[in-house]
């Protein structure tokens, strides 16, 4: 409470008041008293000389007739003077006092200069207050002049000490002084007590607004009265309550919008009208390879190079609209390509307030599409060159009606060769599309993998024949099976692929060694050959379509490109792999991995 400055000002405020207010009303008070002590003290004085002048008429009526018999008139006024504490004097009309109270007549001067005496001679009666030269103090008097038949026959004065009227006034003063200062004493205890009562729920509302401030938001006033104070209480504990279910709400919208930008793939940033990031999401620090605790109100030009993200922000600030752009950008895996879309934001009185950047991450989109249009390229070209050879080859035939059997079939011999090669290009390209559709319902089942591979590589014995080639075949399945769980066609596919090729790049005379081995829930099949083999540069991309080392031997030989990818797919897609090793001229080892059921 001591602390409250409301209390302070209050109550310093109150005291300010009391003591000028009991200052003033006690000034006043006893100067009233004051007043009203010397007009209380004139009125006696008034009566006193009247009852004087009735007492010294005859004594002064025949002084008047120059008969004086002051003597017992001496003694009366110094009797009276005594009984009635004052001081009594009568004086003739020529200004000689002939009774005194207080003083022997003789031994006083005339006095007719006296300025009461002077007065009253014009007026009638005269009030003084002045020193007494006789008695040698402040006196009062009061001067009645007395007639007779309208002749001047004397004076009666009546006077007192001021000196007692001073101490009678002073004391009055005290009485006043002392009531003033006890009133003012209880004001002060019921100020205190009442600056105290207004100030200390004051107190109370302050404390618990900061604590509120400070989020406690369970703080309550709790006051006891009936007033303007308690029904202030009242509102602010209301207050407080609507604020707990307003915070809580965006507390909880904020925690809702949170965990959606967080959860967001895409990248999103938030910008107030200075372009200070108020808020970026992980994949939008992921994606520009910023720290999210950097960016925080920092310039968004400060944190973000690209300059494609800047620009589209600035132009969607400056044009209040939303901006569509692209950053592309070369990395260490390839082209990062991202759709850039910047909106400004505006508060409900369409004043902005900053601006919101999302960024898709199209990388992988765009790679896709890049390869889908490389494949339709190559494909398109892939099929126009045996289609153009057999449109050349067969008009040659219509057009030349003179032409020898033995060239004629060896055109149709060439058409033929053309439509086999046809027939294996689009093969090859179905069973790419069936493999990357994902569309086919594959029927996976557990079979004898070492049974297929001994099929394939019996198949392919007459051509290695024809090649005079070696082709041996080793497998640990000599004394268990090794099953497989997948589709039996594809992965028969894929040793046909491998062995195909092992054939076609092998010179005559060469061999293919084929081994299949079973370990630990993993089999190992190897195709090595002794042919042309693959140069490391060449190595990188032999499993993309259409990737041929020299195009024209591959074509010679009935090869599409396609070979090495479907065997890729095919690997990947049960869950293994293929590896290569060769350099050119000294082989090429495949090695394919596949789960065992
Ligand atoms: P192709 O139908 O042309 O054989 P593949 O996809 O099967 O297509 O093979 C791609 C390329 O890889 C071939 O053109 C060839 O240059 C090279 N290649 C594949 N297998 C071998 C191998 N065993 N020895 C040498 N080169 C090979």
């Amino acid at each position: 409470m001591f602390r409250s400055r409301i209390f302070w000002r209050l109550y310093t405020g109150y005291i300010a008041v009391i003591i000028i207010s009991t200052v003033i009303v006690g000034v006043l008070i006893s100067r009233q008293v004051a007043q009203n002590s010397l007009q209380e003290i004139n009125y006696s004085l008034a009566i006193r000389s009247e009852l004087l002048a009735e007492i010294a008429r005859p004594a002064l009526l025949e002084y008047a007739q120059n008969n004086p018999t002051t003597v017992s008139l001496q003694g009366i006024i110094t009797e009276l003077g005594e009984n009635t504490g004052s001081r009594l004097s009568v004086i003739s009309a020529d200004g000689t006092v002939i009774a005194d109270s207080q003083e022997r007549p003789l031994n006083m001067d005339n006095h007719s200069s006296r300025p009461e005496v002077i007065d009253a001679r014009t007026k009638g009666y005269a009030s003084a207050s002045r020193y007494s030269d006789t008695l040698n103090h402040q006196m009062m008097y009061r001067a009645l002049r007395l007639t007779d038949n309208e002749n001047l026959i004397g004076f009666v004065r009546v006077s007192v000490p001021l000196e007692a009227i001073d101490e009678k006034i002073g004391q009055l003063r005290v009485i006043v002084l002392f009531g003033a200062g006890v009133a003012a004493i209880s004001a002060l205890l019921l100020g205190f007590y009442l600056a105290k009562t207004f100030s200390d729920p004051l107190s109370k509302m302050t404390e618990v607004a900061k604590a509120i401030s400070n989020g406690d938001y369970e703080q309550r006033i709790s006051i006891d009265s009936n007033d303007e104070i308690s029904v202030l209480a009242k509102a602010f504990n209301r207050m407080a309550r609507n604020s707990v279910v307003r915070m809580t709400r965006i507390t909880t919208d904020h925690n809702r919008l949170s965990r959606i930008f967080e959860g967001m793939v895409e990248g999103v940033i938030a910008v107030d009208q200075h372009q200070k990031i108020n808020h970026i999401n992980q994949a939008a620090a992921n994606l520009l390879g910023l720290s999210l605790e950097d960016c925080l109100d920092r310039p968004i030009w400060e944190q973000v190079r690209a300059k494609e993200i800047n620009e589209s922000l600035e132009r969607a600030m400056e044009n209040d609209c939303v901006v569509k752009s692209q950053l592309r950008q070369p990395s260490a895996v390839g082209d990062l390509v991202v759709d850039i879309y910047a909106a400004s934001l505006q508060d409900t009185d369409q004043g902005p307030i900053g601006a919101v950047i999302v960024l898709n991450d199209i990388s992988e989109i765009d790679r896709l599409e890049r390869i889908r249009r490389d494949f339709v390229a190559n494909a398109s070209h892939e099929l126009k060159t045996p289609i153009t050879a057999i449109r050349g080859l067969t008009e040659t035939i219509i057009d030349d009606e003179s032409m020898g059997s033995g060239v004629r079939n060896n055109f149709v011999g060439k058409i033929h060769a053309q439509s086999m090669r046809l027939s294996s290009l689009v093969t090859d390209l179905l069973a790419i599309s069936r493999l990357e559709s994902g569309q086919d319902k594959r029927t996976f089942q557990s079979f004898d993998f070492s049974a297929t591979v001994r099929r394939c590589v019996d198949a392919c014995r007459s051509s290695c024949q024809e090649k005079q080639l070696i082709l041996s075949y080793v497998s640990s399945s000599d004394t268990e099976k090794i099953t497989v769980n997948g589709d039996q066609q594809e992965l028969s596919q894929l040793v046909d692929n491998l062995l195909d090729n092992a054939v076609k790049y092998t010179p005559e005379g060469g061999h293919v060694d084929v081994s299949l081995l079973g370990e630990k829930g993993w089999v190992r099949l190897s195709v090595v050959d002794s042919g042309i083999g693959i140069s490391p540069q060449n190595q990188q991309r032999i499993f993309e379509r259409f990737y041929r080392v020299d195009k024209a031997r591959s074509r010679e030989l009935g090869g599409t490109g396609l070979g090495l990818s479907i065997v890729k797919n095919i690997a990947e897609q049960h869950g293994g792999s293929v590896s290569l090793a060769s350099d050119s001229g000294s082989g090429s080892t495949f090695v394919v991995t596949l789960p065992t059921a």
